[in-house]
């Protein structure tokens, strides 16, 4: 009887700024790979119009979530924009431990909570937009805001940008299909992570007998 090669799961973190295209990018990463899931995270935000309770987020009140932090319930959370955003803890052990893999749409602060929790575990991806010009395009499509919230809009980019540095790998989304191949080549490569295998020692002790 063979053995087997077994892995830990891994978090795929994708930051970046509003505007570069990554909610488009998660969802099609989500629909062409079953092996990776979304992390859904909790939020004090009001739900928006297309939204839905538990597929993209839990939406709680400000004394849930305090309770939560207080219960040590999250991996991460952090306040942005002026809410409070926090990752479940539970699921995500649950699927690591199984083998699956977790994708995170969270912001620089919680990549550096994860990054100091679990950095064995964790592959960071920023993703930029292609230029400035289309940048201000894709803010000021969003919504027929003022040029006052564009501008405001335009500096909160800028700020969560600046921390690029701070991530394994960067992708800039000129063209989504590529992002998109560019994600899953760095998902396939980083499955295949010795330290993220488990049993290959028993596996090679078996071909070579
Ligand atoms: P939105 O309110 O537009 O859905 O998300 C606003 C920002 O919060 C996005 O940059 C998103 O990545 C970030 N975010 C969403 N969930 C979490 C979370 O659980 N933790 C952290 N740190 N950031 C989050």
């Amino acid at each position: 009887m063979s053995s087997e090669i077994k892995r830990r799961g891994l978090m795929l973190v994708l930051s970046s700024p509003s505007g570069a295209g990554k909610t488009t990018l998660s969802r099609l990463l989500l629909e062409s790979d079953p092996g990776i899931a979304l992390s859904v995270s909790a939020t004090t935000r009001a739900m928006r119009a297309n939204e839905v309770e538990g597929r993209d987020y839990f939406f709680v009140t400000p004394d849930e979530f305090e309770s939560w932090v207080r219960q040590d319930a999250f991996l991460e959370h952090a306040v942005v924009f002026e809410n409070r955003y926090g990752t479940p803890k539970g699921p995500v052990e649950d699927a690591l431990v199984s083998g699956r893999d977790v994708l995170f749409d969270i912001d620089w602060q919680g990549t550096q909570q994860l990054k100091e929790r679990a950095r064995e575990d964790l592959v960071s991806i920023f993703i930029l937009p292609p230029s400035h010009g289309e940048l201000e395009r894709r803010l000021k499509e969003r919504a027929q805001d003022s040029d006052d919230i564009v501008a405001k809009r335009m500096a909160k980019a800028a700020s969560e940008i600046s921390h690029w540095p701070e991530y394994d790998y960067v992708i800039v989304n000129r063209d989504i299909a590529r992002a998109l191949a560019q994600v899953q080549a760095i998902l396939e490569a980083e499955r295949a992570r010795r330290q993220r295998l488990i049993g290959v020692g028993e596996f090679v002790a078996e071909l070579t007998r």
